[in-house]
């Protein structure tokens, strides 16, 4: 029998799981950070700022720095603008028209940054980049959307250089007691209707709302990123656990 995996609640051949992520990014693309302010609060700013006050681009050698499943590119600039002329930074994902958006911003945002970018259209399991050839690796709101979670763990591990820094921004699970309610009434009720409202679709939304409950505790996820081979393996919960940052290094 074909091997299956989730897609938010429904088991899909894992070899179909990709395509139907695509389609739904596809469709989101062009609303997707409009959408991203309206069902967080605004809230996605500030884990982003956090999330990469963690990367310390060195300015004063060459940082080659790798975003995978980096959209319309809101984590690169982040990296971009904490940089140097001496930073690179390569935004990596699988769907041309999240890519589009992301080049699109570049245009406007560039004039203020001094780092090069770079926009590179691949899987997340496959990253077209020689062994040891970045100083770091985010990826952010993406890796649950990845059919082999492990594949990629072990291609981030691959692409970094010894000493080099793995950083994961995901949504996780909120474990203080009532906000956990409120969160979920929230997710299922709240984010399909203002997709309905404002997208003119609440499938897409509900496919999000729906990947985040079946993603794995830090916890566990944790380990995984330990079975990568990374070092140090850690995360810290923000806002009550709605989001959690992982890291590990390349020792
Ligand atoms: N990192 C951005 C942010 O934080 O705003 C975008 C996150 S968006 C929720 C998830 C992204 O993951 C989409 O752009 C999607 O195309 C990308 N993605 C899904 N599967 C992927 C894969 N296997 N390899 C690379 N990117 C992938």
């Amino acid at each position: 029998m074909a091997e299956e995996t989730q897609f938010g609640f429904s088991r899909v051949p894992l070899a179909g799981k990709q395509a139907r992520v695509d389609a739904v990014f596809h469709k989101v693309a062009s609303r997707y950070d409009l959408m991203n302010d309206l069902m967080s609060g605004g809230l996605h700013r500030i884990w982003k700022d956090i999330f990469i006050s963690r990367v310390k681009p060195s300015r004063k050698t060459r940082f080659r720095h790798l975003d995978v499943a980096g959209g319309t590119g809101d984590i690169a600039f982040r990296v971009a603008k904490a940089g140097s002329p001496l930073t690179e930074v390569v935004v990596l994902d699988i769907n041309a028209a999240m890519l589009d958006e992301g080049r699109r911003r570049a245009r406007v945002a560039e004039r203020g940054f001094a780092a090069a970018f770079d926009f590179v259209e691949a899987n997340a399991e496959e990253l077209p980049f020689a062994d040891d050839s970045f100083d770091a690796y985010t990826i952010a709101f993406g890796i649950r959307n990845v059919p082999r979670i492990d594949k990629a763990l072990a291609e981030a591990h691959r692409v970094l250089r010894r000493g080099g820094k793995f950083l994961c921004l995901e949504f996780s699970n909120v474990n203080v007691p009532i906000l956990d309610r409120l969160y979920e009434a929230y997710s299922f009720r709240v984010i399909p209707l203002i997709g309905r409202l404002v997208a003119g679709d609440e499938k897409p939304y509900r496919y999000l709302v729906e990947s985040i409950a079946r993603f794995p505790d830090a916890e566990s996820f944790c380990g995984n990123i330990a079975g990568a081979g990374f070092e140090r393996a850690s995360f810290t919960r923000l806002s009550g656990g709605i989001v959690a940052i992982h890291s590990g290094w390349k020792l």
